[in-house]
């Protein structure tokens, strides 16, 4: 199927991606969503909104970001023919790809005429994007997040803070990001008339899905246009990191219908046993969570099960419903890369690239080599979702100077 085609039919009309996606609220919270989903149906034709955002993108964001033809790290890798090119997502304004779909957000919530963004966090790199939007817009901003997660991440805690956002704690039940996402749909509930829910992935509820996506598409439409202006070709594959599934579906959807392989890559943590990593496409199964249909990693009684990744961007049990369409159709692989795998990346990269990678990012290099290792030819195509300087002393601190990797 062509991109055109491919967009006009997914989602559906009902948010469904074939099987997937969909919209499962609690009745309290559903014209509060249909009114952002009949909002967002209605901007995203307007050439306005366009421009502006093209605008944002430019001159505050930074883009288009540039693509890098990693010549010392190919040459590094099995025999050295197969070349690496990155996408630098990690060079956005605030260092991910998150504020892609923040300024999308903020933009829409400022033209429903809306005064405040709420949403939840759980590293607290969502936070920061959308704190970062809402200070441009001039809007509020309200962050839940958990306790636990609230003393683990303090620098991004300040920043939020710095950035004039209002950070609510979340003191009940594990005091992590499912409870801190429960907090957030209910303070929406309470305020939806002034403010409006922005999400951190492209999960959740019918229109979010396809909103974050289609605010993301910009990383793959401008990193087609870059590769095919260095090199005259498309690449061989694509590659990105999957946690949520956003800076990889943006990646992903302007390839789906050339001729490109597909591999999303997922954090195995510490191995496959489950409680040790957070691969939802490679080892979940059909369910529920946080209002769509997915993959899920669940325990016995269909609740959403503990999930561990070195790389805290990456650890949430589920995925977006569109990965899961595009890997029951098979256009799609998905892999994984253990937290070793990465942190090999991670040296790598920073030694003979000079580029320190987030260590969501550096799962998505970690494959890209053991790719390059095997095919021996053509090209790869890397999404590096971020920068890693927000790692860098939970690295040294575990890994020292990446000694065990030279
Ligand atoms: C949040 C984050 C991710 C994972 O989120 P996706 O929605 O899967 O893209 C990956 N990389 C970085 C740098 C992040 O901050």
């Amino acid at each position: 199927m062509d991109l055109y085609n491919y967009l006009r039919k997914y989602p559906d009309d009902r948010g469904y991606f074939e099987q997937y996606g969909g919209s499962f609220l609690e009745e309290k919270l559903i014209p509060a969503f249909e009114e952002i989903t009949r909002a967002y149906q209605a901007i995203c034709h307007s050439s306005q909104f366009i421009s502006e955002l093209r605008r944002i993108r430019k001159e505050f964001q930074g883009r288009p970001t540039p693509v890098y033809h990693c010549e010392k790290l190919s040459a590094s890798v099995g025999d050295g023919t197969c070349q690496i090119y990155l996408k630098r997502e990690d060079l956005n304004h605030t260092g991910a790809h998150k504020l892609n779909h923040c300024m999308g957000e903020g933009l829409l919530a400022k033209y429903m005429g809306k005064k405040k963004l709420i949403a939840e966090t759980g590293a607290g790199q969502h936070g920061v994007a959308l704190a970062t939007a809402a200070a441009y817009f001039g809007l509020e901003c309200e962050i839940h997040m958990g306790e636990v997660d609230i003393a683990k991440q303090a620098p991004n805690v300040t920043r939020m803070k710095i950035l004039g956002a209002k950070v609510v704690p979340v003191t009940h039940g594990n005091k992590t990001l499912k409870e801190a996402v429960d907090s957030a749909f209910e303070a929406y509930a309470r305020d939806y008339k002034d403010a409006i829910y922005c999400i951190g992935s492209a999960v959740g509820p019918h229109p979010f899905p396809m909103m974050v996506r289609d605010f993301q598409m910009c990383i793959g439409e401008e990193a087609k246009e870059q590769f095919k202006e260095m090199t005259g070709l498309l690449p061989d594959a694509v590659i990105a990191c999957v946690g949520g599934g956003s800076n990889s579906i943006g990646t992903f959807v302007p390839f789906v219908g050339d001729p490109v392989d597909i591999y999303g890559v997922e954090p195995l943590g510490r191995g496959p046993e489950l409680g040790n990593h957070a691969a939802s496409m490679s080892y979940g199964t059909k369910g529920i969570l946080h209002g769509f249909e997915s993959y899920l990693l669940q325990d016995e009684n269909g609740e959403a099960a503990p999930v561990y990744s070195i790389a805290s961007g990456l650890d949430y049990p589920a995925v977006g419903p569109e990965h899961a369409m595009l890997h029951d159709m098979g256009r799609i692989q998905y892999v994984s890369v253990t937290d070793d795998e990465a942190m090999e990346a991670f040296f790598k990269l920073s030694r003979l690239e000079g580029i320190i990678p987030a260590i969501e990012s550096a799962h998505a290099v970690a494959y890209a080599m053991k790719l390059a290792s095997e095919r021996k030819k053509g090209a790869l195509l890397v999404t590096l979702s971020g920068r890693g300087d927000k790692d860098i002393d939970y690295v040294v601190e575990h890994y020292g100077y990446g000694e065990k990797y030279m």
